[in-house]
């Protein structure tokens, strides 16, 4: 992608917070709906002569999403302070990795617009998250529930070439997570947080730009929307002769763009050192190799398994594995229904929209993958024709109900048997003498006269193929 004989460089920093149930140094809850300060004790305030004691949970949950994205896991990885003052970090530091990081050196493949994308993963490593800071014009109130809740920060290579490459990346990476369960990837309520590094140069220039970070966006459209922004503004910039400073930016929802909100000269010296409070986590092989053996089918290898097991096209598989739950349901609903293929229609088409519109999740579909799997079985069987089972499914989807049941009380009955539906042929066939003598005379074309007939006489319950097996041998008379 270029502008005017300009590329971007874009690299982001992924925060996700870990779902495990107590933080990262602490026992105290980390529900997120708990009252103000609810979820707080001596240690996550900070108190003085307090001590961190690692949760176990929080490390397998880092390992398992380093090894998914192709990650070096550090045998010994050393948690040190990164220090400095504001309010919601009440320690005066924070606890996070620095130069031994947990995870280093991974990748992620994806696609934007049906191109293949390497992402490289430069590291990914443990921290704890701050609490938050509440400002009402006068006065702030800080809410410490936050504070302390493991986060593994994800940071890219400066890989991306555009807005569009650098959402899907982002897509990709929460995939991941809640493919493994280790965060709910809710952006909205902050589990996952994205800052966006984001520079300029002109094309075939080796030397990056200064790079701008984005901070705070809390969706992937604005993500895109604001590197997008932030492109032009820097490109327009430099036309213009300008510099870049190097400084982090916020992006404004309502008037589209980005504004400064603080600049490289405001920039902290942390003074990391190795936290005296806390030992090296050190790692066996074993315990690695664990995890490892522990990890779920990921996001791409399922998706080819659709693909070679259930015979099903890229487009299907990839729209079914974009989430855990809606894989997990296609493939129950597939193993009952007999028909893979058939099985990705109606999920793909009916059930998907009738979800959007109601604003829905696949895991409270009032239609179960049973219950969805056992109506295209009726329709596979010749029970109830596929014209019916639309008719079954909005039943399904208003009342929960059992699709024989539905198929019983609204007598939904498809006429598979060959003598009643020959009975029929006869009748049209004797009450169409002038068709069937020009029909014999050669006018195949009136073969579909025919099967209309026939379909009305029965009141659209004849099973099609059977008609026109029967009517192809009967018309030959
Ligand atoms: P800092 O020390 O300022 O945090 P890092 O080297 O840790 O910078 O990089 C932070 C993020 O910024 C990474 O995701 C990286 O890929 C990205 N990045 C680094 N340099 C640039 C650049 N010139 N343009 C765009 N992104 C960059
Ligand atoms: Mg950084």
């Amino acid at each position: 992608m270029s502008t005017k004989g300009y590329e971007a460089v874009i690299g982001l920093e992924i925060h996700a917070q870990l779902k495990t149930n107590s933080k990262m140094f602490c026992s105290d809850s980390t529900k997120f709906d708990a009252a103000d300060n609810e979820n707080t004790s001596p240690v996550s305030v900070g108190m003085p002569g307090t001590l961190p004691v690692v949760n176990k949970t929080a490390i397998e949950f880092s390992v398992k999403t380093g090894l998914a994205l192709g990650c070096e896991i550090r045998r010994k990885s050393v948690f040190s302070r990164k220090n400095y003052f504001y309010p919601d970090l009440p320690k005066g530091y924070q606890i996070s990795q620095y130069d031994e990081p947990l995870c280093e050196h991974g990748k992620i493949t994806f696609k934007v617009d049906d191109v293949e994308k390497t992402v490289s993963i430069t590291r990914a490593h443990m921290e704890e998250d701050a609490g938050k800071s509440n400002h009402f014009g006068e006065y702030t109130l800080i809410n410490y529930n936050r504070s302390g809740i493991p986060l593994l920060e994800i940071v890219s290579g400066p890989d991306m070439r555009s807005a569009a490459e650098a959402a899907q990346y982002a897509r990709t990476v929460r995939q991941v997570l809640r493919y493994l369960d280790v965060c709910d990837g809710n952006l909205e309520e902050g589990s996952l947080r994205c800052d966006c590094n984001v520079s300029v140069r002109k094309v075939g220039a080796e030397k990056f730009g200064t790079k701008v970070e984005i901070k705070n966006i809390n969706s992937f459209r604005f993500v895109e929307k604001a590197i997008d922004f932030e492109i032009d503004r820097q490109i327009d910039a430099v036309e213009r002769g300008e510099k870049i400073l190097q400084e982090t930016r916020l992006w404004d929802p309502d008037k589209n763009r980005t504004f400064s909100m603080r600049t490289k000269e405001d920039a902290q010296d942390y003074r990391y050192f190795p936290d005296p409070d806390l030992l090296p986590v050190i790692l066996t092989g074993e315990q690695i190799e664990k995890f490892r053996q522990e990890l779920p089918e990921l996001p791409l290898a399922r998706q080819q398994r659709f693909m070679t097991e259930h015979a099903l096209p890229l487009y299907d598989a990839e729209v079914l594995t974009t989430e855990r739950e809606l894989a997990d349901y296609f493939e129950e609903t597939a193993k009952i229904s007999g028909n893979s293929k058939a099985a990705s229609n109606w999920i793909m088409t009916e059930l998907l929209r009738e979800l959007k519109n109601a604003e829905k999740s696949i895991v409270d579909s009032p239609i179960k993958p049973a219950a969805l799997g056992k109506m295209v079985a009726l329709i596979e069987k010749g029970t109830i024709s596929g014209k019916m089972g639309k008719t079954v499914f909005q039943e399904m989807w208003a009342s929960g109900q059992d699709p024989e049941e539905i198929v019983k009380a609204k007598g939904l009955v498809q006429i598979t048997d060959t003598s009643a539906i020959e009975k029929i042929i006869d009748e049209v066939i004797a009450a169409n003498p002038q068709q069937t003598a020009d029909y014999r005379g050669g006018r195949v074309k009136l073969f579909g006269f025919f099967v209309g007939a026939v379909m009305k006489a029965s009141k659209g319950q004849a099973n099609p193929e059977t008609v026109n097996q029967l009517l192809t041998k009967k018309l030959q008379g």
